[in-house]
């Protein structure tokens, strides 16, 4: 489906981003790979996902809280690859606390990491996609970006702006050939909720299991986790030729949280 198609998505050695380029790769797509590090292990996770699916992959390096290596990030792939089919905006990080204790440096670094790369990155893109006249930008945003919970000021700041982020360049490019969506997941679990499993059943005192269904879950109807694979799933389907009218729009995968 993605053959001759160059994808990159930002912050995928763990969870939903790395699953969504594995899902990339597997359907054809030359995959780029990234996040902050510079380790044999990010370089040997783009050699076996290239290795698995008989397809291009390369780990680049670069720090989504830095605009000039957001941007630097696409012209190296491109440079390398000749194209910028396929954006997949996903790093992310989180922070919990009240507005008020609210670290100011974790306040930066969610609105930077979360919101501002993507407005670097989908500039840098862009003029590659107009040229071709084919692009796909999936901002992976959150149900926090639809609604909000206490203790999540920045992280729910930064995923309503990237809604809005979404909206304003499909409005950009319509009918361009460019789509930018956003996907909105429920909880998925990933090491970025591990750490919200573990930091919740300290403040509780309660087991693994009622953390998770009472706490976590609470605002998911399914009671269910969604999966990287559902999550990957949404985002190929938002990347495919067949959604070229879909555009500036959010695709929920929230087990039923946003229907409340
Ligand atoms: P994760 O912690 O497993 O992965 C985050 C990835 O981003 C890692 O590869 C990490 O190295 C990378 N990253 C972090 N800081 C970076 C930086 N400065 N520069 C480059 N890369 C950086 O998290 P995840 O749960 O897979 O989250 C991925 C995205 O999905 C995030 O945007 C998150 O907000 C969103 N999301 C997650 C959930 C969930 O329940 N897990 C729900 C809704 C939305």
């Amino acid at each position: 489906m993605f053959a001759g198609k160059i994808a990159i998505v930002t912050g995928s050695t763990s969870g939903i981003g790395l699953a969504i380029a594995e899902a990339l790769a597997a359907k054809g797509a030359t995959v780029v790979l990234n996040s902050f590090s510079d380790t044999e292990k990010d370089h040997a996770l783009a050699a076996g996902i290239a290795a698995r699916y008989g397809v291009e992959a390369a780990y680049i390096r670069a720090d989504m809280a830095k605009p000039a290596e957001c941007r630097a990030l696409v012209e190296l792939a491109a440079r390398r690859f000749g194209r910028a089919d396929i954006l997949v905006n996903n790093a992310g990080i989180q922070f919990v606390a009240p507005v008020e204790e609210f670290p100011v440096e974790r306040w930066d670094a969610i609105i930077a990491i979360n919101l501002t790369s993507a407005f670097h990155t989908i500039a840098a893109a862009v003029p590659h996609m107009r040229k071709a006249g084919f692009g796909r930008i999936v901002n992976i945003a959150s149900a926090h970006g639809l609604r909000a919970s206490p203790n999540k000021s920045a992280y729910v700041a930064a995923k309503h702006g990237l809604v809005g982020l979404t909206k304003t360049v499909a409005l950009e490019l319509a009918g361009r050939g460019v789509t930018c969506n956003a996907v909105c997941p429920g909880f998925v679990l990933t090491p970025l909720v591990e750490t919200q499993i573990i930091d919740r059943m300290a403040e509780t005192g309660l087991d693994r299991e009622t953390t998770i269904r009472d706490v976590i879950l609470q605002k998911q109807p399914s009671k269910q986790f969604a999966s990287l694979e559902e999550i990957a799933a949404a985002t190929l389907f938002l990347a495919s030729p067949e959604a070229a009218q879909v555009t500036g729009t959010t695709l929920s995968v929230d087990g039923g949280w946003t229907a409340q």
